[in-house]
């Protein structure tokens, strides 16, 4: 079963990508990138103070790529790390089928508020 299959799941995805960029500004941003529209990198670091090792994750968008679809597609890897790239694509194709014109929207304002200000 995918995570992400009804309109109420669109909504709780949208607010938890909205609550990331009011919380994580840092960790998304534009880069020119030549073979793809955009990366989620996963860092796993040592973290000494505690002996543990923490993974934190960096999202890259190229700023003329395919915006909105990318900004799915990053997210679903960021929420769902074990997702396959195949799924990770069915996911953001379902999501971008069934966005409302007001969703696509609030995406745009948020992203524009929030991380690329
Ligand atoms: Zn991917």
């Amino acid at each position: 079963m995918l995570p992400i299959y009804s309109d109420k799941d669109i909504k709780n995805f949208l607010r938890r990508m909205y609550r990331f960029w009011e919380n994580n500004p840092e960790k998304v941003k534009f880069k020119n990138m030549r073979d793809t529209h955009g990366l989620c990198w996963f860092i796993v670091e040592n973290d000494e103070e505690h002996g543990e090792m923490v993974y934190t994750d960096v999202i890259e968008l190229s700023p003329k790529g395919e915006l909105i679809p990318t900004i799915i597609h990053e997210h679903i890897h960021h929420f769902y790390p074990f997702l396959s790239e195949t799924n990770v694509i069915k996911v953001e194709k379902y999501v971008m089928k069934h966005m409302s014109a007001r969703q696509i929207k609030s995406i745009m304002k948020k992203f524009g508020e929030t991380v690329c200000y």
